[in-house]
């Protein structure tokens, strides 16, 4: 190959190679154009382990509105949730953690990093979270899981005022819960990503409902409102997916 035809060879090869690193941002970009995309093709984008896999949204970023903004909902999913399950799988390589389960991760994770800890949170919270919501949902429990509030509350009203309560009175950033520990269940909160499956936390159980109170998760629509946000989060969830958790 002369010189000239070996210039052309290189400029050829590059190229093809920059249109091959560039196709996935452009993908992205045209995603995030159309909030009513289904968003599954981010999960592409970032590592993901088997033990915190970011699933596709159950939903368009859109139908929530008007309680939970598509903006915020393409954020809060495509960036923030996206980055705890990239940071926790590079954590579980650089830690060498063998755990089976999210459950066998959180109860362990007294003995791994920091990181470990908040980007494992973060991704299985948020998961829980896209699941207790969906369009159309709001209204009140039925069934075991009513009779079990109505038993360890009083009334659904105030299951609500509590769970407010919870929510408002976790200062900084963190999630309020409502968990199923033994028989009874229990409202609660915890800072950062901690849940009530880690060993570390002083509120503990299975959770049925999480609820995000980060203000990633409210400010462009509600900026400090937080109780405006979840007056609007209590309209939206998902009673049947609850009900299912809690049986
Ligand atoms: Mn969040």
């Amino acid at each position: 190959m002369d010189s000239i035809s070996r210039s052309g060879f290189l400029r050829r090869s590059l190229n093809v190679a920059g249109a091959l690193a560039t196709a996935p941002l452009l993908a992205s970009a045209r995603f995030f154009l159309n909030p009513s995309n289904p968003p599954s093709e981010m999960t592409d984008l970032v590592a993901t382990t088997t033990l915190f896999p970011q699933a596709p949204l159950p939903y368009a970023y859109d139908a929530l509105e008007p309680h939970v903004d598509a903006r915020t909902m393409e954020l809060h999913y495509g960036k923030h949730h996206a980055k705890y399950v990239k940071e926790v799988a590079d954590a579980i390589a650089e830690e060498n953690i063998d755990a089976t389960s999210a459950e066998d991760f959180f109860a362990n994770v007294s003995g791994y990093s920091q990181k470990a800890r908040n980007n494992g949170g973060g991704a299985w919270n948020h998961d829980l979270y896209w699941r207790v919501m969906k369009p159309g949902g709001g209204g009140e429990p039925s069934g075991a899981l009513r009779d079990a509030i109505n038993s360890s509350f009083g009334d659904f009203a105030t299951f609500k005022t509590k769970f407010t309560e919870a929510g408002m009175k976790r200062f900084g950033s963190g999630w309020a819960w409502l968990v199923k520990d033994g028989g009874k269940l229990a409202i609660g909160s915890t800072p950062n990503q901690d849940n009530p499956l880690m060993d570390v936390s002083e509120f503990k159980g299975m959770p049925l409902l999480g609820m995000d109170v980060w203000e990633h998760a409210y400010y462009l629509n509600y900026q400090n409102k937080r109780d405006e946000y979840i007056g609007h989060f209590l309209q939206v969830i998902n009673w049947n997916e609850v009900s299912k958790r809690f049986a």
